[in-house]
């Protein structure tokens, strides 16, 4: 079914870096032909990390101190933001100033 791309079974060349390493050297993954990931591990271990560092900088609040708004644009600290516990962050979009605007102009539009 699967083309070989010019690795064997044994060796496997990296798209990244590309090296060809020993399979040791690849996570095993259930979702390739050959029951390794892409990437070699070191790779995979930098892209984690490199992810990781995204998430902290972009994800989800809770690890992180400040939000930007998403009216102002401005980058705010987390209590600038009104609690909203449906939000997986625990706060709303939108900071306290912006929200108290965007409230009272939909109040105004009723
Ligand atoms: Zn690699
Ligand atoms: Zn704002």
């Amino acid at each position: 079914m699967f083309l070989r791309q010019g690795w064997n079974d044994v060796e496997k060349k990296c798209p990244k870096c590309k090296e060809i390493k020993s399979l040791d050297d690849y996570h095993n993954s259930s979702y390739t032909y050959n029951k390794r990931q892409v990437y070699c591990k070191v790779c995979t271990n930098l892209a984690d990390k490199n992810k990781r560092d995204k998430y902290k900088k972009n994800g989800p609040t809770i690890i992180r101190t400040n939000k930007v708004c998403g009216k102002c644009n401005v980058d705010k600290k987390m209590e600038e933001f009104p609690i909203s516990r449906d939000k997986p962050d625990w706060r709303l979009a939108y900071c306290k100033k912006c929200w108290t605007e965007y409230v009272k102009a939909k109040k105004a539009n009723l």
